[in-house]
């Protein structure tokens, strides 16, 4: 079922999909699930299809405008993307589509908004948060920063494109998962590939 995932658009390895999925079935039995930064909607489905077989929500929070690295002209702009009425860069119909072609569209609830204004508006506290979202160090600052204190005691910090090696990727999300452990308050459970899953222990 979740190997259908595999062909989604999106940044996400099946592998890490795979412990997306298995972690969120494990902690959102009695919880819901959030995700910051949703792209085409691939780990969406994952944590979603988690969600499904648990009957709980995730959240999925994304101003669906795609990150600074997406943009024309950046290294991972993706020319399908845009707005064919030219307003720029628009994944909403895709992330759409995706939880329509999944059946996963009454376990998502779609959060059309920034990290932000979504933190703000959402009073809710989660069992398991995925951050992927903005990689600049300001964004992904905040998004731990905001986040991690909306996460339930035993919930599951999830964090992606984590690179040890900065020959590999971007710093920001790296800084986050160390200033994570550095705060004593998590545990890592899993590393998969750039994934990094944390409980929160305090
Ligand atoms: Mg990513």
């Amino acid at each position: 079922m979740i190997s259908n995932f595999k062909k989604i658009k999106g940044f996400l390895k099946h592998t890490e999909g795979v412990a997306l999925y298995e972690n969120t079935k494990e902690v959102c039995i009695h919880g819901n699930a959030a995700e910051i930064g949703s792209y085409c909607g691939k780990s969406t489905c994952y944590i979603a299809q988690a969600c499904k077989e648990n009957n709980s929500l995730l959240y999925s929070i994304d101003h669906q405008r795609v990150s600074e690295e997406q943009q024309p002209g950046e290294e991972y702009f993706d020319h399908d993307l845009l707005n064919k009425k030219g307003n720029g860069i628009d994944t909403l119909p895709f992330f759409l589509k995706t939880l329509k072609d999944s059946q996963l569209e009454d376990f998502v609830i779609p959060v059309v908004s920034s990290s932000q204004e979504a933190y703000e508006e959402l009073k809710m506290t989660f069992n398991m948060i995925f951050i992927d979202g903005g990689h600049s160090e300001e964004a992904a600052q905040n998004d731990y920063m905001l986040w991690s204190k909306k996460l339930n005691l035993e919930g599951v910090l999830a964090i992606h494109d984590v690179f040890p090696d900065p020959n590999d990727g971007g710093r920001p999300p790296y800084n986050i998962y160390q200033k994570a452990l550095e705060s004593g308050n998590f545990e890592e459970v899993e590393a998969i590939k750039s994934l990094r899953i944390l409980q929160k222990k305090n």
